[in-house]
């Protein structure tokens, strides 16, 4: 039987920037940008959260539902530095910890009953540390899976902790909505209510080759979670195992829809830079590389490329997505959104040619150089070149509550 803690930190970013400026609590607080921009909502305090605001929602829309509310920039760079010091204090308190996103982690607490007491003590403990050290609030969900300690934390919100004994889980579960199940989105919560499932009870009580017919693989997964059981998904992967993808990508929606080329070519290089970084983490080379270019009205279009050789330079991905979206890319249409991605990875460079070796290995030290940098003071510290200062800005979300952080395959 396993011990796992679900971590989700309250209000995150609004939080931090309370730290920042003490007057902003207990009010409505937006971070994301101005009211009258295009952009979306990154954050928004419990106070703003009455108001029907949520992260994702246009800030438009946000500053019409609540006119008074105080909007702010954000800080990008101190939410990944707070990120990393709570990342810090959970692996003081157990080795299997996975970073879920910015905010949120999975620790495997199983076996940590001598160092620091039964289940709920040692999250007790937790919960202080993360108050003594860092001056924020978090949640707790325990239980004997990742799924009900997940749904569990939310639960248990603000700045609760919760603990599902084992073998209550399904009994914990059945009167909750079927959308509280992580990857139950707003689709899949329709198909079910058509057929008179609202409840995970209702969930549970079906049989799983009727799911399986109905929903496939995902389907069967579903049976499983609505006892309860990490089934199917990301739930499958063991806490603290390393990530190992199958691509790498970013994107970037636009404040507003550009046919500002300087802009898009520059926005290209820099998902590229921040694409590759990962895949160098990972020690990876990819053989193919992905363009997606959506335009002004939702229409969207991916272009992919296949390379000679795999590669982990950044060089060799800019020239390709660059050449990618000469051919694609009508000049007169506003784009809307920018995403790169790589993909068909090995794990072993190509023989260096007679032509290029020399180069590509000053350019591995460069990049390595770089790298080193980016992992001290933050991925924003250093552009290669082309992608231009001031020109792009990196955006982030703060996990909006209920949406799984990585998504089930398919
Ligand atoms: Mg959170």
């Amino acid at each position: 039987m396993k011990t796992i803690f679900h971590l989700d930190m309250d209000a995150f970013f609004v939080s931090v920037e309370e730290l920042l400026d003490p007057s902003l609590k207990g009010k409505p607080v937006i971070v994301g940008g101005k009211g009258d921009e295009r952009g979306v909502v990154s954050a928004a305090s419990y106070e703003a959260r009455k108001y029907g605001i949520h992260s994702a929602m246009p800030l438009r829309t946000a500053s019409m539902l609540c006119p008074h509310a105080i909007f702010v920039e954000g800080h990008l760079h101190l939410y990944r530095e707070y990120s990393e010091k709570i990342e810090a204090v959970l692996r003081s308190f157990s080795p299997l910890v996975d970073m879920a996103s910015v905010d949120e982690a999975y620790l495997d607490m199983t076996g940590c009953e001598r160092l620091w007491g039964p289940p709920l003590q040692s999250a007790h403990r937790l919960h202080q540390a993360i108050t003594d050290q860092l001056h924020l609030n978090c949640s707790i969900g325990i239980s004997s899976s990742r799924l009900v300690s997940k749904i569990a934390s939310d639960q248990a919100k603000r700045n609760g902790i919760l603990w599902i004994v084992p073998g209550t889980e399904a009994n914990w579960l059945a009167p909750l909505e079927v959308k509280r199940i992580p990857g139950v989105g707003k689709v899949t919560e329709k198909q079910l209510a058509t057929i008179g499932i609202t409840r995970i009870r209702d969930l549970a009580s079906l049989d799983e080759r009727f799911l399986l017919d109905r929903f496939g693989k995902w389907g069967l997964a579903l049976a499983g979670k609505a006892q309860g059981k990490d089934a199917g998904g990301w739930f499958d992967t063991v806490i603290g195992a390393p990530e190992d993808p199958k691509s790498i990508s970013h994107e970037h929606t636009f404040n507003e829809d550009t046919t500002d080329e300087k802009l898009l070519r520059a926005t290209l290089v820099r998902l590229t830079e921040k694409v590759m970084k990962r895949l160098r983490d990972h020690s990876f080379h990819a053989r193919t590389v992905q363009l997606k270019l959506r335009f002004e009205g939702f229409e969207t279009l991916t272009r992919a490329k296949s390379l000679g050789d795999a590669t982990d330079i950044d060089r060799d991905i800019v020239e390709a997505i660059l050449h990618l979206f000469n051919s694609n890319w009508p000049k007169d249409r506003k784009v809307r959104l920018l995403g790169v991605q790589v993909s068909h990875f090995t794990d072993q460079a190509p023989q260096p040619s007679l032509l290029t070796g020399d180069e590509d290995r000053k350019w591995r030290n460069a990049l390595k150089a770089a790298d080193k940098l980016k992992d001290k003071y933050g991925e924003g510290t250093l552009h290669l070149g082309g992608a231009l200062k001031g020109v792009y800005k990196d955006r982030v979300h703060e996990t909006a509550p209920k949406e799984p952080v990585r998504k089930p395959p398919k």
